[in-house]
């Protein structure tokens, strides 16, 4: 059992002062941080359209995709100084910040509803929750 353990810790886990086979640095983890967070947003894009039974993409999914590429990009800027990484990351953030965008001016733009106070999409003639008429 002893030997089970020490060829899992020292032989896979641990070995020649690699962690699970990365020499890691401060660059590593800001690299795989910034893997986890853009691979992060498929998970909360999913749940969201699991929750709502309908494709959805929510704005934590621009955000996850902007923080995540703006970090990937500082790791292939700084790094690894590598053009295929930095061209990958170089221009994602513009529809990102574009999507921000009109997430916020649609938000912006829910009529509320007089009757319950549910606020509704823009194009909204009724209240689906108390069939109220909205004002525009
Ligand atoms: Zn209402």
């Amino acid at each position: 059992m002893d030997s089970i353990i020490h060829f899992i810790w020292h032989d896979l886990i641990w070995h020649n002062d690699k962690f699970l086979g990365v020499a890691w640095s401060v660059w590593k983890v800001v690299g795989w941080l910034g893997n986890a967070i853009f691979f992060s947003r498929f998970f909360v894009q999913w749940y969201a359209t699991e929750k709502k039974k309908q494709v959805v993409i929510p704005q934590a999914f621009w955000w996850l995709s902007l923080i995540g590429s703006i970090t990937l990009l500082c790791y292939g800027l700084f790094y690894l100084h590598d053009s295929v990484v930095i061209f990958a990351y170089a221009f994602t953030w513009i529809p990102y910040i574009r999507s921000l965008m009109i997430h916020r001016q649609h938000k912006a733009a829910r009529i509320t509803c007089a009757g319950c106070g549910q606020k509704n999409p823009p194009q909204s003639n009724f209240c689906p929750n108390c069939g109220g008429k909205l004002a525009k």
